[in-house]
């Protein structure tokens, strides 16, 4: 595959060269440039799993590339690998500061596993330029962690939200590598990365499942 490194935009905050100093040049599309590269060092030598830093970074909008398209061939690959292997259902329901989240299910795969989710909150302000998203932290027993989100849909859905103000997102998130065999317990930990912009900011959401 080939990308055409004129387009280049650093993956983290949009900017084309000259906006920005110097960039250095990921895999594929990815890029970052020299500012967003000195944030991440600043948010690795924070200890705290939520900085306040982390959370701006994460709830930034995607920045679309002109990305490669997929051969028909992958895509048909993918059709037939999107089927989980194994479902379990979990129905676990968390309220918090007005929200609500539900985690529905976990998806196993070949090589990943994904979590379905519900969250239920007042709507975002029109205009509104976030993708709505909650980032997901993940531990098991054994000290493997996972940490990911993949954003979340708006849905029409006013049977589940508990006020006619409120706003149902499905969302999924996706972790890879599966657990091992000796993980049996998982704590997940959940946060809605703007959050911090409505004070009091909320505590991370916190469940505990079996394997
Ligand atoms: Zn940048």
């Amino acid at each position: 595959m080939s990308f055409d490194r004129s387009l280049a935009r650093c993956s983290f905050c949009g900017k084309r060269p000259p906006e920005v100093g110097r960039m250095v040049a990921g895999p594929g599309a990815a890029y970052i440039c020299e500012t967003c590269l000195q944030l991440c060092n600043e948010i690795i030598s924070d200890s705290t799993p939520f900085s306040a830093k982390a959370l701006e970074l994460a709830s930034r909008p995607p920045i679309v590339i002109a990305a490669p398209q997929p051969l028909d061939m992958d895509r048909n690959n993918l059709t037939t690998t999107n089927e989980p292997l194994r479902s379990v259902t979990l129905e676990l329901e968390q309220k918090q500061q007005g929200m609500t989240l539900i985690l529905h299910q976990i998806h196993y795969y070949q090589e990943r596993f994904e979590l379905q989710y519900l969250w239920i909150r007042p709507p975002f302000t029109v205009g509104f330029a976030f993708v709505p998203r909650i980032i997901f932290f993940l531990k098991d027993n054994t000290g493997a962690q996972w940490t990911g989100d993949r954003g979340g849909i708006l849905m029409a859905r006013p049977d589940l939200a508990s006020g006619p103000n409120n706003a149902v997102y499905q969302g999924s998130a996706r972790f890879r590598p599966l657990p091992s065999p000796e993980a049996h317990v998982l704590t997940i930990r959940a946060a809605d990365p703007l959050g911090q912009f409505e004070p009091p900011a909320p505590q991370p959401w916190e469940f505990e499942i079996q394997l």
